[in-house]
């Protein structure tokens, strides 16, 4: 919905991930297992795969990036990544939600989408790696005066415009 209301692309590294999975490359198939289990891939792999996508020519205007960065490391990555581009970071848009809640709407996507690292022990390696390694981010974009951080529970169209709203 974001990405048609700015219209610029969604780049998710989970998404590219998962496409190498499926394509059956290398990285993707060294990158299943760490996905499966809840982990982060490695950040030089991931990286690769960023750097990639957002040198294409749609993403020249701008992009919505998802699921990056998830640790420490990565945020510096994306600092060089930005640099490289010439393109500041606009806002760090933050969607807050309860434990319960996120555990009652990955069992609904299990269901639907059959992800495979949708099952209770990788959902909960996920919570719990999101926790240790990438909430401490939050301050950090903080600090810097990016972070925008809206009630992620309600009506999806709602919290959409609220963030297209803020986001201007
Ligand atoms: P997501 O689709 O964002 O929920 O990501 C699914 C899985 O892909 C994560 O649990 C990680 O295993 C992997 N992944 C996605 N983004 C990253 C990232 N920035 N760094 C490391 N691993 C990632």
């Amino acid at each position: 919905m974001l990405r048609d209301s700015l219209r610029i692309p969604h780049v998710s590294t989970g998404d590219l991930l998962r496409a190498a999975v499926k394509a059956g490359t290398p990285l993707g198939l060294q990158a299943k297992a760490v996905m499966d289990a809840g982990n982060l891939v490695s950040d030089d792999i991931v990286l690769g795969m960023l750097e990639e996508r957002v040198a294409q020519d749609d993403a020249r205007a701008g992009f919505i990036l998802d699921g990056y960065p998830r640790n420490a490391s990565q945020v510096e990555a994306l600092d060089a990544i930005l640099g490289e581009l010439d393109t500041p970071l606009d806002a760090v848009v933050a969607l807050d939600a309860d434990h319960d809640v996120l555990m009652e709407r990955m069992k609904k996507r299990a269901e639907v989408e059959g992800r495979s690292d949708d099952t209770p022990e990788a959902i909960a390696k996920r919570l719990d790696v999101y926790a240790k390694e990438t909430a401490p981010l939050l301050d950090i974009y903080q600090k810097r005066g990016l972070l925008k951080t809206f009630n992620g529970v309600g009506a999806v169209d709602e919290i959409q415009a609220t963030i297209v709203a803020e986001l201007g």
